[in-house]
Parts: C-alpha cells; sequence; structure tokens
C-alpha cells in the first residue's frame, strides 16, 4: 500500500469518486465518510458516498446524509455509481469483508483503492492509504489527511460536525485512552473553525424513543450475567426481546459499555440474536485484548479495548461457546 500522500496528484483533476464504509456503519462510518465526501465535492470531484446497509436514524442529520446511498435498498443505483468509478475510498475498515454484501462488487471493481482506517491487522487489499491505529477514529485520520495533504483550509463547519460526531463517538465521548492530545487540539481547532458541540451530543445521545429505554431496562434487570471468577459481564439477547421492544438499527449501541461501570469488570459481552447470525460485542478495561479474543473465538475484530465478532450457531450454543472462551483466557482476565 503506497502512502496517503502519493494521492494527491490523483486529486488533481474532476474524477468519479465513491466513499464506502463498513455495514451497519456508526458514527465514525458515517462521519468520516461525509466529511470526507464534503472535501471531495469542493473539489469538483463527482462524489458518491454508499452505505453497504441501512443506518441508525440519529445519524441522519449529518449533513449530506440525505445523499448516502444503501447498498441494500438502492442496489441498481449503487451498482451503477460502482460500475463507473475511477476512486474507491474505504474508510473505517480493514478488511473489505466488512462491507458484507458489496465485497463482491468491489472485488471486481477496477477503481484504485484508498484506505483510511484506525483498526488493527489492515488486509492487503489497498492500492494507497493509511492505517493508524493510534488514531481514536478514522473520523480524526481524514482531518490529520487534509492536513498532510497541505489542504486543511477546505475543512468547513459541516466537515467540523461529521469529523467531530466520528471522534466523540469512538472515543466514548473523549474518555477512552485513544483521547490523545492529538484529539483535544483537533477539537480546538474545530471549535476555531466554527464547530458547535452542543447539538451533536443530544442529536446521537438523547434522540431515542421510549422503547429502547425500557429495553435497556429489560437488559439490565433480565438479560444480564455477571462472571465474578472471570472478570466478567455479559449480556445475552434473543430475537424476540428485539421484536417486543421494536428495536431499530442503532438501538443496541452503546449498551455494552454499562456492564464495565461494574466495579472490578474487565470484560463485557454483549450477545444479541440478530435471526440471521448472532452478532457479539466485546469491551475490556486495561490490557484485556479483545481484538484478539474475538479474532481467535468469533470470526472477528476491532480495536484492543473494542472489538466484535459474529457466530453462526444458535443463541444458547454461542452463550456456550461464549463461557467456554472466557474460562479458556481465566489467567489472562484476573
Ligand atoms: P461494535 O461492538 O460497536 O459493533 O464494534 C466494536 C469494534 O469492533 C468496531 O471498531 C467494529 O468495527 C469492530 N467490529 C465489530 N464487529 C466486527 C466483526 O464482525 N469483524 C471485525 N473484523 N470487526 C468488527
Ligand atoms: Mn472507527
Amino acid at each position: 500500500m503506497k502512502p496517503i500522500e502519493e494521492i494527491k496528484p490523483l486529486l488533481e483533476s474532476p474524477k468519479k469518486v465513491v466513499i464506502t464504509m463498513h455495514q451497519k456503519p456508526d458514527a465514525d462510518a458515517m462521519g468520516s465518510s461525509l466529511a470526507l465526501f464534503h472535501y471531495l465535492q469542493q473539489k469538483g470531484h463527482q462524489t458518491t458516498v454508499i452505505s453497504p446497509t441501512n443506518y441508525p436514524d440519529f445519524l441522519k442529520w449529518m449533513p449530506g446524509c440525505d445523499l448516502v446511498i444503501d447498498f441494500e435498498s438502492a442496489n441498481d443505483k449503487a451498482l451503477e455509481v460502482m460500475k463507473g468509478a475511477e476512486l474507491l475510498f474505504c474508510l473505517d475498515f480493514n478488511n473489505i469483508d466488512r462491507t458484507k454484501n458489496m465485497a463482491p462488487v468491489i472485488e471486481k471493481m477496477t477503481a484504485i483503492r484508498i484506505l483510511v482506517d484506525h483498526h488493527l491487522e489492515p488486509k492487503d487489499q489497498f492500492d494507497y492509504g493509511v492505517s493508524d491505529n493510534t488514531a481514536a477514529a478514522t473520523a480524526q485520520m481524514i482531518y490529520e489527511m487534509l492536513y498532510t495533504l497541505g489542504e486543511e483550509k477546505y475543512i468547513n463547519p459541516a466537515m467540523g460536525e461529521c469529523i467531530y460526531a466520528g471522534t466523540l463517538t469512538d472515543t466514548g465521548s473523549f474518555r477512552f485512552s485513544s483521547t490523545s492530545s492529538r484529539v483535544h487540539r483537533m477539537v480546538a481547532d474545530l471549535m476555531d473553525r466554527g464547530l458547535k458541540h452542543e447539538f451533536i451530543h443530544q442529536a446521537i445521545y438523547d434522540n431515542f424513543l421510549e422503547n429502547r429505554l425500557r429495553f435497556l431496562g429489560n437488559s439490565l434487570l433480565n438479560r444480564m450475567e455477571v462472571f465474578y471468577e472471570c472478570n466478567t459481564a455479559m449480556i445475552a439477547i434473543p430475537y424476540s426481546d428485539l421484536r417486543k421492544f421494536d428495536l431499530q438499527t442503532g438501538d443496541t449501541e452503546g449498551i455494552v459499555n454499562f456492564l464495565l461501570s461494574i466495579q472490578g469488570i474487565k470484560l463485557a459481552a454483549l450477545i444479541i440474536d440478530r435471526n440471521v447470525e448472532v452478532k457479539l460485542s466485546f469491551r475490556s478495561k486495561g490490557d484485556f485484548d479483545v481484538n484478539t479474543f474475538a479474532r481467535r473465538y468469533f470470526d472477528g475484530g476491532g480495536h484492543f479495548n473494542a472489538a466484535g465478532g459474529r457466530s453462526g450457531d444458535p443463541l444458547d450454543k454461542t452463550i456456550q461457546r461464549f463461557i467456554d472462551a472466557m474460562h479458556a483466557n481465566e489467567d489472562l482476565l484476573q
């Protein structure tokens, strides 16, 4: 993979550009993609953002989100745009498989592939790019990329909002160890450029329906188990709960973090039966590496303290596999 600086000549004449992100995008995937979109639009490129799947309502306030194409619901349109693309930006994922049904189409595209991502162990699938696991968010990397390219004059308020949103959520509201002085300096710079932050917190965190809060209550009361011998807490959600509380995409985000608020807990797991497959989310405090854990046991990956995976087994069997994996790591969890 050639360094990101070398894309500069590619951006000097108008190009057809597609930006994509991981499936079920979160605020960082969407925020980094839209920030890059606003920059490329200003540069005169014909740019389209394609999401592999749908995404939560609490991202829809982001400037430009109304122009994003959902690969699943607007498939014909997405395929046509992808066919003509000269450049493909891949944001906030390290493996093309993370784009779900888009992956086989991406494999066939002739566009130059450019990676901007902060996950561990990127695959060797990209022509140009930057992979930086010390970055708190891909959105932060887009901001830094513009400085690297000498293009920081293009950072406008709309981009500031997208970059702030991605960084806000990926740092757990500026609390995880990834929240470096680089992050705080970036936020200060964005504020100097006119960023208003308060409404972004409200749009992301204070924007759910009543049923989501009742679902959270039910999950904590009835679906949580604590394994003190392994300093681990788990919530396992049957598919019937998702239906009963009429949960929408994004409603389960953040719930895994509540488990880490229990004194002494080092490993938190949220296991959700999504009917076709079971999805697992892991979080850890301190020196337990959930990226390795997710890779080894659940065909996943992510970051040192936040990762995810999946299982093709039914929920009960997946829970048992998780408990076995936890016990196999008992020493590391002490
Ligand atoms: P979450 O638990 O919030 O879905 O994801 C936590 C982190 O792990 C995110 O950075 C996400 O990109 C990554 N992640 C989640 N699920 C998977 C997966 O199935 N495979 C891989 N490689 N990474 C995942
Ligand atoms: Mn991210």
